[in-house]
């Protein structure tokens, strides 16, 4: 192996050690009562931030880990394994800083990559509306020059660290008459400032804890600096590529989530009795069991292709589409089925795989629903394929 691999595989064991240690001695202890209760847990984010979790992949001239996208992914399967909601705010994160990485200029790199990298300024993604989700380009926000600012005036749903968070990557219209739309959206770093409020936090099925709110902005003035690359109308661009990206930590968290109610599952397994033997020995669990490995596997197989390819610097719309969608599925699955093989106890609070099912649906819904995930991959087959 070149030693460069060596030196980077050794680099990932270490993180990944550090990463599951915390996850075990820090995460699973806290994950029930403050999931329970819906507390924020400061703590943990805090910690993430001095182990420079939040800086994964920003480079390192800017005080960033720059880690490569299978070492991120399988830092978020950890996290996710202890608890999913605890990797909302990094993932969220990861999207503004991917987007200040590869199409901010020189100078937005500067002011604000190492405050991010540090965790000392985090942030979330401001891009769905009330009206506008899967059909972004819908979106009425609208950011009208004035001198050295832009007036933002709109407001944002369902944006995750909006409440605890200092900042969004924020896509409005500077050109609301653009055809087709999307020439006429642009993205600001818009740091939280008079103008700038938090609506309704949401209360969630699951993913709870972390903060999920609607962003009201009413004449908030963002520096015309913020202006991410300093061209109008490429924001929805940037933002469809970071999420290319934020589509592999959505696959790792499912993956995540879906080893943890198998892991229990498997145990269970050989330790509950029925008819003088362990439910593992009945064939019917047996075939549960089996069925949920393979499906677990190919996930993970799946979503580090795409993080390889990512790597390697191929289009990966398809590949990281492929991930988070199966990824998902397969967790809801395996949730489900690591709660039947747990029968009762599975469906009660003491235990945490009904969190796990609560859990799992917001991996189908988030950064692209499996719905319209399938027509993207479809059309790349389609492309591929031409006849
Ligand atoms: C807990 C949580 C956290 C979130 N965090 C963030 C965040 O931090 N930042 C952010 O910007 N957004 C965030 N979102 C928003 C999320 O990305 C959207 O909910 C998602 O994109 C779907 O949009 P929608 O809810 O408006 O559903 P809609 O777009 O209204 O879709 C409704 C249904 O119609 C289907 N559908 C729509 N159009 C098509 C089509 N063309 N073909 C086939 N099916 C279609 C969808 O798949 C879905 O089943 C979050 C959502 C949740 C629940």
């Amino acid at each position: 192996m070149p030693r460069d691999d060596v030196a980077k595989g050794e680099a990932r064991s270490q993180i990944l050690t550090t990463v599951r240690d915390w996850v075990q001695k820090e995460v699973e202890p806290l994950s029930m009562k403050y999931e329970r209760d819906n507390i924020y847990p400061q703590e943990l984010i805090d910690q993430m931030a001095a182990m420079g979790l939040f800086g994964m992949n920003v480079p390192e001239e800017y005080g960033g880990l720059d880690l490569d996208y299978t070492t991120f992914a399988m830092v978020f399967e950890e996290v996710a394994k202890g608890w999913m909601a605890v990797t909302g705010p990094l993932g969220t994160h990861h999207i503004m800083t991917y987007i200040v990485r590869n199409y901010g200029t020189e100078e937005q790199k500067r002011r604000f990559l190492p405050r991010m990298a540090r965790g000392e300024m985090r942030c979330g993604l401001g891009l769905t509306e009330p009206n506008a989700g899967t059909d972004n380009q819908a979106m009425t926000t609208v950011a009208r020059r004035d001198g050295e600012e832009y007036v933002v005036n709109g407001t944002k749903m369902f944006i995750t660290n909006g409440m605890n968070g200092h900042a969004v990557a924020l896509l409005a219209k500077t050109n609301p008459n653009a055809t087709p739309p999307h020439r006429g959206i642009s993205c600001f770093i818009a740091e939280k400032g008079a103008g700038f409020s938090v609506g309704r936090e949401l209360d969630k099925l699951g993913y709870r804890g972390v903060d999920t709110v609607e962003l009201i902005f009413q004449d908030y003035r963002c520096p015309a600096d913020n202006l991410v690359g300093g061209v109008e109308g490429q924001g929805f661009r940037q933002v469809m590529s970071a999420l290319e990206a934020g589509r592999i930590n959505i696959a790792a968290r499912a993956v995540g989530v879906a080893t943890a109610a198998f892991e229990r599952a498997v145990k269970y397994a050989q330790q509950r009795k029925t008819f003088g033997r362990p439910i593992g020995e009945h064939q019917a669990v047996q075939l549960m069991l089996a069925d949920m490995y393979t499906k677990l596997q190919a996930a993970r197989l799946l979503t580090y292709d795409a993080a390889r390819k990512k790597d390697s610097g191929e289009r990966v719309d398809m590949e990281t589409g492929m991930a988070k969608l199966y990824a998902s599925e397969v967790c809801a699955q395996i949730a489900m089925d690591a709660m039947r093989i747990h029968g009762g106890y599975g469906y009660i609070k003491d235990l945490p795989l009904e969190r796990y099912y609560r859990d799992a649906p917001l991996m189908i819904i988030g950064e692209g629903t499996n719905e319209i995930l399938r027509t993207v991959i479809a059309r790349q087959l389609l492309q591929r394929y031409k006849v």
